[in-house]
């Protein structure tokens, strides 16, 4: 599976423990991260990560995209509920992209848990299977 891994931060230690604490299974799978958060899980996990751009420079929208083309299984995204960050309508974007592409997404901890429990437990291998029923009007390319 691809993993998309973000966080702000102020989460970005809960993050980097929880990846740790998962090094297990996060091992078996590929990591892209935004760019601080892929560099920060790197050194303190050890694990490879794609890491992208910095998410205020551009690092989420490059997850939407692979979003947008199918090419992430689950998005683990620890966003700061809490301050106004300059870049938040390339978050909202970023959300709003998982669900027009019905990928699993964890903004806190308790779901990032289940969902990674879920994972190694076979439960989100129906992300194999959806692949075969595409859908033109969710891919773009329904004729109107
Ligand atoms: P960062 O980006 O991993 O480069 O800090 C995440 C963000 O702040 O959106």
């Amino acid at each position: 599976m691809n993993i998309a891994l973000v966080a702000h931060d102020v989460y970005k230690n809960l993050l980097v423990d929880f990846v740790i604490a998962y090094k297990h299974i996060f091992q078996k799978h590929q990591l892209y991260a935004t760019g601080t958060t892929g560099r920060r899980i790197s050194e303190a996990a050890k694990l490879d990560v794609i890491r992208l751009r910095s998410g205020p420079f551009g690092g989420d929208q490059q997850i939407g995209a692979m979003i947008a083309m199918d090419d992430i299984d689950l998005l683990i995204f620890f966003r700061d509920p809490i301050s106004a960050l300059g870049h938040e309508p390339d978050i909202t974007a970023l959300l709003r992209l998982c669900d027009v592409q019905q990928i699993p997404l964890a903004t806190n901890l308790g779901t990032a848990e289940m969902l990674i429990r879920a994972m190694e437990n076979g439960f989100l291998s129906w992300r194999e299977e959806i692949r075969k029923y595409d859908s033109p009007r969710l891919n773009g390319t329904e004729n109107k």
